[in-house]
């Protein structure tokens, strides 16, 4: 028998992850993440969902689709109603942890993600970590056309966002911190309170 070829048990989840990546790439379909070379935004969701499944050990499908659409109801028109009905609920949970209220004034939202940190689900607070991990990536090693203490500023509120959450996942937080490391490198400043 091919080895290659994907066995009956595995197929099912791989389609269902599949339904998530083309529900999100629909959605998503006019976005670009903004910098000086614009990236296509499914590029984003599809990164925190690759790195969830590289690092957590044995994830289940929903974690991984709620990774895939974690930015869809935050950034585009898709209703949790929506999610829900063709996802479950449980993804729609996850998704719902992970999306900021829009009607709130940015610097609200930006507390509110540090004080409810540590009330999220398991999921939730995975996907948080590898979502800190790829948005500091980009802003790191793309083009992203911020000034400096513009990143300094994200970096250092994600900072206290994972502090919130640590003990979730010690292969994604040495990531995170080894980011963080690569980021006083770059820009120059102390981060870490040694
Ligand atoms: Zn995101």
């Amino acid at each position: 028998m091919d080895k290659n070829i994907i066995n009956t048990n595995s197929i099912d989840q791989i389609k269902e992850i599949f339904v998530a990546l083309d529900f999100a790439a629909f959605k998503h379909r006019h976005q670009k993440r903004k910098g000086i070379i614009p990236i296509p935004y499914i590029n984003h969701p599809i990164r925190v969902a690759a790195l969830v499944l590289n690092k957590i050990e044995n994830p289940d499908i929903e974690m991984i689709q709620a990774a895939l659409l974690h930015d869809t109801i935050e950034d585009t028109k898709t209703t949790i109603d929506e999610i829900q009905a063709k996802f479950g609920s449980r993804v729609g949970e996850i998704v719902i942890e992970l999306t900021d209220n829009m009607s709130q004034p940015y610097f609200v939202r930006k507390k509110l993600q540090i004080e409810k940190a540590s009330k999220l689900s398991y999921e939730a607070r995975c996907i948080k970590i590898a979502d800190k991990i790829c948005n500091i990536n980009d802003i790191l090693y793309t083009r992203v056309g911020w000034i400096k203490s513009r990143k300094l500023r994200y970096i250092k509120w994600s900072m206290k966002v994972i502090d919130q959450i640590r003990g979730t996942n010690k292969e994604m937080e040495i990531e995170f911190d080894q980011l963080i490391f690569e980021s006083e490198k770059i820009l120059k400043t102390k981060l870490f309170s040694y």
